[in-house]
C-alpha cells in the first residue's frame, strides 16, 4: 500500500501516519517528492484497508501496489531516482543527464596493470572504474581476485585519479570489508538470488550496483533490487548484462529490450555491461552504442592495458584505444538523446 500525502501536509501529519503503521508491526518508507510526499508500507501479509489511512489528516489516498515489487515500482515513486555516488571530486550522480560510464579491467592484477587502466580510462572520459577484488569464478582453479590488496590498490586509484570505486561483493560476511574501500558495492549476476547478501547490501550506506541473474526474468530482477530497497537502501543501480540463451554466437544475449521495460515499471536507473553480455571484444563497441540507443543510463565496460595478458576476461577487454573511441561515439549518440558525458 502507498499512502499519498497532501501537498500541504505537515511534518507531524506524516510522523503520524508512520506511527500508525509502525504500530501495526509493518515499516514505513517515506519517499519525498517535488510536489508531495508519499509513504510505502512493506512488512504487511495481507492487503490493508485504505479507509484506515485516508480519515488521518494530510492523507490524499491511500493505493493498494497491484505489483509484487512495491518500493522499485513507478506505482510508489513517479519521478526517476537519482543515485549519488562517491563524495568530494568523485562526486558521480547515476540516472540524470550524464550517462555513467564505468572502466577497468575486469579484476585487479597489481598495482601497475590498474594505475595504468585509470589513467586510460580517465583520460577517455570514465568517471568511474571498474575492478574485481573477489571474482566468482566458475572453475575453482581459476584466479580468484587479491582480496583486500585489490581494495587496497581501488582506494589508491580513486585517490589518485579522482574515480568513484565500482567492485563486487560477493557474501554477507564480506560485504563490510568491501564497503569500506568501495563506492558501490556489485552484486555480480551469480548472487541475483543471493537473499541473504541482498539483505546485507540492503543494510549498506553504499550504492549498489544489482546484475541481472544468468537466467532472471525481469519479474525476479527487480524482486531481487526490492529486497535491497526493503532494508532501507534506495539506492540501487541494476544492470543489464547478458541472459543464457540457445543463440551461441555469443557469450550471454544481452537484451536491451529490458531497457525500456524497466524504465516503465521502475524508478531506478539501469545500465548495460556489453563486456559480459557479449563476451567477445568485436561485439561490444556496437552494443554499447544500442545501449545508449535504447536510453540506457550507463555503461560498465572492461578495458584492460594488455587484454591477451589479463587473468580472467581477457578476450571481452578493449584495448584502451577502442575504449576511446567508443567514448567519442557514446558522447555523440548521448548527444541526440540529451544525454552527456564527462567528454563533453
Ligand atoms: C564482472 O563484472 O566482473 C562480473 C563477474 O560480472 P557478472 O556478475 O555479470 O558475470
Ligand atoms: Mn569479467
Amino acid at each position: 500500500m502507498l499512502i499519498v500525502m497532501k501537498p500541504q501536509a505537515t511534518e507531524e501529519n506524516i510522523r503520524r501516519v508512520c506511527e500508525k503503521i509502525e504500530a501495526m508491526g509493518f515499516r514505513t518508507h517515506p519517499i519525498p517528492g517535488a510536489q508531495r510526499t508519499a509513504i510505502g508500507i512493506t512488512g504487511n501479509q495481507g492487503p490493508l484497508e485504505p479507509a484506515e489511512f485516508e480519515c488521518l489528516p494530510g492523507v490524499a489516498e491511500a493505493i493498494p501496489v497491484s505489483k509484487p515489487y512495491k518500493l522499485v515500482s513507478r506505482e510508489v515513486k513517479s519521478e526517476r531516482s537519482l543515485i549519488r555516488v562517491g563524495s568530494g571530486d568523485n562526486l558521480v550522480t547515476i540516472g540524470g543527464r550524464e550517462l555513467a560510464i564505468i572502466a577497468g579491467p575486469c579484476a585487479i592484477e597489481s598495482r601497475e596493470q590498474a594505475f595504468i587502466a585509470a589513467g586510460q580510462v580517465r583520460k577517455a572520459g570514465a568517471r568511474l572504474f571498474r575492478g574485481g577484488a573477489f571474482k566468482p569464478r566458475t572453475s575453482p582453479y581459476s584466479f580468484q581476485g587479491l582480496g583486500k590488496e585489490a581494495l587496497e590498490i581501488l582506494a589508491e586509484v580513486r585517490r589518485q585519479f579522482g574515480l568513484a570505486i565500482v567492485t563486487e561483493t560477493i557474501d554477507p560476511e564480506n560485504c563490510a570489508l568491501v564497503e569500506e574501500y568501495a563506492d558501490v558495492l556489485q552484486i555480480g549476476a551469480r548472487n541475483m538470488q543471493n537473499f541473504s547478501l541482498l539483505k546485507r547490501a540492503g543494510r549498506s550506506p553504499r550504492p549498489v550496483l544489482l546484475k541481472r541473474g544468468l537466467s532472471a526474468t525481469l519479474e525476479e530482477f527487480l524482486m531481487a533490487a526490492e529486497y535491497i530497497l526493503s532494508e532501507g537502501n534506495y539506492n540501487v543501480i541494476l544492470c543489464e548484462r547478458g541472459v543464457r540463451t540457445f543463440a551461441d554466437h555469443t557469450r550471454n544475449t544481452l537484451d536491451l529490450s529490458v531497457i525500456p521495460a524497466v524504465k516503465r515499471l521502475s524508478h531506478l536507473p539501469i545500465i548495460v555491461d556489453p563486456s559480459h553480455g557479449t563476451g567477445a571484444r568485436d561485439k561490444v563497441t556496437p552494443l554499447a552504442r544500442a545501449a545508449v540507443a535504447v536510453g540506457a543510463d550507463g555503461l560498465i565496460i572492461e578495458v584492460h592495458p594488455e587484454p591477451e595478458r589479463a587473468l580472467s576476461d581477457g578476450y571481452q577487454s578493449l584495448y584502451p584505444d577502442q575504449f576511446d573511441a567508443l567514448m567519442e561515439q557514446i558522447t555523440a549518440i548521448g548527444a541526440i538523446l540529451g544525454r552527456t558525458t564527462a567528454r563533453d
